[in-house]
């Protein structure tokens, strides 16, 4: 049963009262009531009222003018954040993304038919607690359903972000589209070209915070979007693969995304760019399976240019890489010391959990079941056992660096970086030659070879 009258927190109903005293109405909006009518919990909190924002800014004392132009101003109110929209009605939208001008009206109808689904238009007044829903939101949320109001086609043709919105909703809340609403998606794809590359990117960032992204990305896929705004992913469907794997890789890819932390960002994509490499190194051995040698080098620079494109900030986009390049480890039993030591010191051993996350999260996406965990378990123990006896990992831990090889004649320069990684590599060999003279030693005689 959908309730008609909700009961509203303290602070909530605190905050409607300063309005109604002044005689001006302030009604609950947005994801929140839609979150409320269907029993789940709101994220944030968006309010429509009658009163101007000049109005609203005089009412509080601590009043950010985020979004002025549209009549949206954020209150700080009692330690919570409530974003507060006069009720408007958008004018003409000629450049497919904006309203021209914003044109303040006093009915919250005329409020709500600016929005664009049916369960994002429902309001809860605050002073009743009696919700208005003209356009039976209600209904579609019982039925599951995303659906436009009015003619999808005008609709996305106002608004290019509506296109994906409708997308991550499918995600965030696992309903469908309404079948006219999933028409126009395909019909109105070329909208999509008068929304910013950060926008798209925040589209893609909240859809990765649903439990299953996978349903956002397939419902992009159907529609064409997916190939428009990430080509990358889109050409890795019918890419076959051999042994464990049931799926082609853009399944395989969407799965482990679903299959990695909902609140790791970072590991969600890396799971969904790891094998995207597959569909330019693909090549076939003499058995005819399809092989797809190094492709983890080629996931790597796609999922660098895709994040770069998207406008992800350098050190998301270093951090995405390095654990898409580093995914492809086989660990066995047998692996010496030094082995577990030369995996440790080239991953870096604060990447090592996100790795092994990212291990989880493509095991998951091979049969999009979990799967008992295989022998990575024994794997971190080794590791753990290795980070106990505190050996030298890194260029740092060294007993030597460049000054005491400069030192004994080794001029700067790139041969000197390439002498001190040397030395690295058989330190981690053998952790007895961390000795500064028997490594001055052997950097002496590199260099009487390379010279
Ligand atoms: P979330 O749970 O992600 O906050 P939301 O539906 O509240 O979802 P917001 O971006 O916070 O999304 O927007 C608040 C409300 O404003 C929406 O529910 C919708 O009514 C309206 N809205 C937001 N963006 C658009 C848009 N591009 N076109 C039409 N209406 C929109
Ligand atoms: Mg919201």
């Amino acid at each position: 049963m959908i309730r008609k009258n909700f009961a509203l927190p303290t602070n909530i109903r605190l905050f409607g009262e300063i309005f109604f005293q002044r005689g001006r109405e302030c009604y609950l909006v947005g994801g929140a009531v839609r979150n409320m009518v269907a029993g789940w919990k709101p994220s944030d909190w968006d309010f429509a009222t009658d009163a101007p924002p000049s109005e609203v800014i005089s009412m509080f004392r601590r009043v950010i003018p985020t979004g002025i132009k549209h009549g949206t101003v954020t209150v700080l109110f009692k330690q919570e954040k409530y974003e507060v929209t006069t009720f408007r009605i958008d004018a003409d939208y000629s450049d497919g993304r904006r309203p021209d001008a914003v044109t303040y009206t006093g009915d919250i109808y005329e409020d709500l038919s600016r929005r664009d689904f049916t369960i994002n238009a429902m309001a809860i007044n605050l002073n009743t607690g009696k919700l208005i829903d003209p356009h039976d939101g209600r209904a579609d949320i019982k039925r599951k359903l995303i659906r436009a109001i009015g003619d999808p086609q005008i609709r996305f043709a106002e608004d290019g972000l509506r296109l994906l919105r409708a997308c991550r909703f499918t995600a965030q809340l696992g309903f469908r589209l309404e079948e006219q609403t999933e028409k126009a998606l395909s019909t109105c794809r070329f909208q999509l070209s008068n929304v910013s590359l950060e926008r798209i990117r925040d589209e893609i960032v909240k859809m990765l915070d649903a439990e299953k992204p996978s349903i956002g990305f397939l419902v992009m896929e159907k529609s064409g979007i997916l190939s428009d705004i990430l080509p990358e992913l889109s050409r890795c469907r019918g890419i076959n693969q051999k042994g464990f794997h049931s799926f082609d890789v853009l399944d395989h890819s969407l799965y482990a995304c679903d299959g990695a932390p909902a609140d790791r960002l970072l590991i969600r994509l890396a799971a969904l760019f790891h094998d995207t490499g597959k569909a330019v190194t693909l090549s076939t051995d003499e058995d005819g399976f399809p092989t797809f040698h190094r492709h983890e080098i080629e996931s790597e620079k796609i999922a660098r240019e895709v994040m770069q494109r998207l406008r992800f900030s350098n050190a998301q986009t270093d951090a995405v890489c390095h654990l898409v390049k580093h995914h492809m480890f086989h660990y066995t039993d047998d692996w010496s010391d030094a082995a577990v030591r030369r995996f440790i010191s080239r991953v870096g051993r604060e990447h090592i959990s996100d790795l092994f996350a990212l291990r989880l999260a493509d095991q998951y996406g091979m049969t999009a079941r979990t799967m008992e965990a295989t022998n990575l378990t024994s794997f971190a123990k080794r590791i753990e056992a290795v980070l106990d006896k505190d050996m030298a990992l890194t260029l740092r831990d060294l007993a030597v660096n460049g000054k005491d090889l400069m030192k004994v004649g080794i001029p700067a320069g790139p041969l000197l970086g390439t002498i001190l990684d040397q030395l690295l590599e058989a330190v981690l060999d053998d952790p007895e030659m961390n000795k500064k003279e028997r490594l001055l030693a052997i950097a002496k005689s590199l260099h009487q070879q390379i010279d």
